[in-house]
């Protein structure tokens, strides 16, 4: 194989862990059959195997079987949930509220909510990321429907307070949807606790297969009603039809299987390694942190550089490590990241801006040659 860059996107995706591949290979091959078939083996194995991987998932959540529907990933999810939720909500209400920070998948359908005559209220952000929880109280009317809030930010980490957007939720008694696709096998999630209602997931940015994610729906306390968005065989209690990807399925679960019972022992192993990257780059002088330095995801740093050329910069550096400056969602549009904008940066530093992310493979080594040839390539483009 050619030489490739170290790759430190893991916000973008992650490789599939080889324990995740092994466990879906066989229903690729023998155990191919339909879970909906129920007149034989080749379905009942299935459906058996799906059956088990819900439990992990909910259980990593600590949600019921039920209340997890699968779907083609965290984007469908947020679709699910912010359009379900506003069309099974008319008679309540048209408003909903989310924050200037999140993925376009959850900007994108409120948006094209707005179009049809839904109030959206988009919140910002304090300069380190956070959601001023005060102000969500506030924001929230009688009439709102839905709040949206992500658990950790793609672009620069944050992550959010779950817990105490719930319970303003809960009081106010409108519903609660976070994207949790950085979050979920990374932090503690728990849908009890948090008073949430809708969570949505998706596998390959945890080391899992892409094209499969989830949405979590509460059934009691309260039980949320949701329209489908697709429509057809029935399958997940009629609110999601299609047949079910098994193997992207068990491998979803494995992912997340081998992702809490590594939690612990990855978030430092990977905070040291942020940390020291940080270390070395800082040492270039002219460097921010973009976001709060410590309610963040272990493996995420965002830098925004003085005095160089963000496009010059990601070139020079570009066969030693894979990276991405702004969100890799938006790279094709050519303008500075709206996470960044959000968090009140010029444009000039907007786009002068670097996102490291870390992952389960990342070496000690790699770290310090991305280290020292980021503040390499910083120094000559300062001089020049
Ligand atoms: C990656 C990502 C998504 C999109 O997930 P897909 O499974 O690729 O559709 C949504 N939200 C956040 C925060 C993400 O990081």
């Amino acid at each position: 194989m050619p030489h490739r860059p170290i790759y430190l996107d893991h916000h973008a995706t992650t490789p599939v862990d080889e324990r995740v591949l092994d466990t879906m290979l066989p229903f690729f091959r023998e155990q191919f059959g339909n879970p909906s078939s129920t007149v034989h083996a080749y379905g009942w194995e299935a459906e058996a195997a799906v059956k088990q991987a819900r439990e992990t998932l909910a259980a990593t959540i600590h949600a019921e079987p039920e209340e997890i529907l699968f779907t083609s990933g965290a984007t469908e999810a947020n679709n699910l949930a912010i359009k379900g939720v506003a069309e099974a909500y008319l008679a309540k209400g048209r408003h909903l509220l989310t924050v200037a920070t999140e993925h376009s998948a959850v900007l994108d359908p409120c948006e094209y909510l707005e179009k049809l005559g839904f109030e959206v209220t988009r919140l910002p952000v304090q300069p380190d990321g956070l959601v001023d929880v005060v102000q969500l109280e506030k924001a929230i009317r009688p009439d709102t429907i839905l709040v949206s809030v992500m658990a950790a930010n793609n672009e620069i980490g944050v992550i959010q307070p779950l817990e105490a957007i719930g319970d303003i939720c809960h009081q106010k008694g409108t519903l609660f949807h976070t994207d949790a696709a950085q979050a979920i096998a990374k932090l503690p999630l728990d849908v009890q606790a948090m008073n949430i209602d809708l969570l949505s997931m998706t596998a390959h940015k945890v080391y899992g297969p892409k094209g499969i994610g989830a949405l979590y729906v509460r059934r009691r306390n309260p039980r949320v009603q949701l329209a489908a968005q697709l429509h057809g065989g029935g399958q997940e209690r009629g609110l999601r039809s299609g047949t079910l990807y098994v193997p992207q399925i068990v491998g979803f679960a494995k992912a997340v299987e081998l992702g809490l019972a590594k939690m612990a022992a990855d978030t430092k192993r990977l905070e040291q390694l942020r940390d020291r990257l940080w270390h070395i780059l800082q040492s270039a002088g002219g460097m921010h942190l973009n976001g709060h330095p410590t309610q963040r995801l272990a493996n995420n740093l965002n830098i925004s550089i003085e005095g160089v050329d963000g496009q010059a910069l990601l070139l020079s550096i570009q066969s030693v490590v894979a990276v991405s400056s702004g969100s890799a969602c938006s790279s094709t549009k050519i303008a500075p990241s709206h996470v960044l904008k959000a968090l009140g940066h010029s444009d000039a530093l907007a786009y002068a801006s670097l996102r490291f992310g870390l992952g389960r493979f990342t070496t000690a080594e790699e770290i310090e040659q991305v280290g020292e040839t980021v503040k390499g390539a910083i120094a000559a483009l300062r001089s020049a």
